[in-house]
């Protein structure tokens, strides 16, 4: 009987394990082939993008690619971003520990759960509510009670919550809103993909003595930003 109960025990343990570490391999992978090599060195963005499990943030139909080198749908039009892409601006934001951070386009919440995983608190926003709900949800379930999701038009960012070390935008407007540049604290820096066309520009902003620094990093494809009625920003 104890023997039984010991099996048991042991096998229970066994099955967390192998649930805990569910795909572990395909994203060591990932990191390695298209992270690392790629020129990703910050020890905090490698060790979550290991950590978080992407393919829980993607549609059951494409979660078999849920870690291969491109973008993947997410349903309502809009995309998961590739991973590289999700390192790359994580990046730039060089977090610390203790800021606080904001998200317009929480998507799939994948982005979110990796800034989580980094800062103490985030602050994300969705304007197409059924992503936003199904997105709390999934962060809910994996216990991340550091990001808080809203439902709204994230060109005005989240004033109550402001001012931000990090603001990412995974989004892309013709130009950076101005209520976002006004909720970067003093010494904060903004990661943003902006443009009119088909291909953006992301851009890495710096707020120093009040004053905005603008530098240009990489040609991109974001999904536009758009109010309520869906007219372009
Ligand atoms: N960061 C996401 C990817 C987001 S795709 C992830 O990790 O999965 C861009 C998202 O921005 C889409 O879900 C789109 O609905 C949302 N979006 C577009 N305009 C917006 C706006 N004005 N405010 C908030 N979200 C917006």
């Amino acid at each position: 009987m104890v023997k039984n109960l010991i099996i048991v025990n042991f096998l229970i343990i066994i099955g967390i394990q192998a649930i805990a570490q569910e795909r572990a391999d395909e994203r060591e992978r990932m990191v390695k082939q298209q992270l690392i090599s790629r020129g990703i060195r910050s020890k905090a963005v490698l060790d979550a993008m290991r950590k978080v499990e992407r393919h829980r943030f993607v549609p059951t139909e494409v979660s078999s690619q849920a870690y291969n080198d491109y973008p993947l749908p997410i349903g309502e039009g809009q995309t998961i971003s590739q991973p590289y892409i999700v390192a790359f601006m994580t990046e730039a934001l060089e977090l610390k520990p203790t800021d606080k951070v904001l998200e317009v386009g929480t998507g799939s919440g994948y982005q979110a759960a990796i800034l989580a995983e980094i800062c103490r608190e985030v602050y994300t926003i969705e304007i197409v509510e059924s992503l936003g709900k199904q997105a709390a949800q999934i962060l809910k379930q994996l216990g991340y009670t550091n990001v808080h999701v809203r439902i709204g038009d994230g060109y005005f960012g989240w004033p109550e919550a402001a001012p931000f070390d990090a603001i990412i935008v995974t989004c892309s407007p013709s130009d950076v809103p101005e209520p976002l540049q006004q909720q970067l604290a003093e010494g904060g820096r903004m990661i943003i993909p902006v443009g009119e066309g088909q291909v953006q520009e992301l851009v890495l902003i710096t707020k120093q003595n009040e004053k905005l620094k603008r530098q240009h990093r990489l040609p991109v494809l974001f999904v536009p930003m758009r109010d309520k009625k869906g007219k372009r920003y």
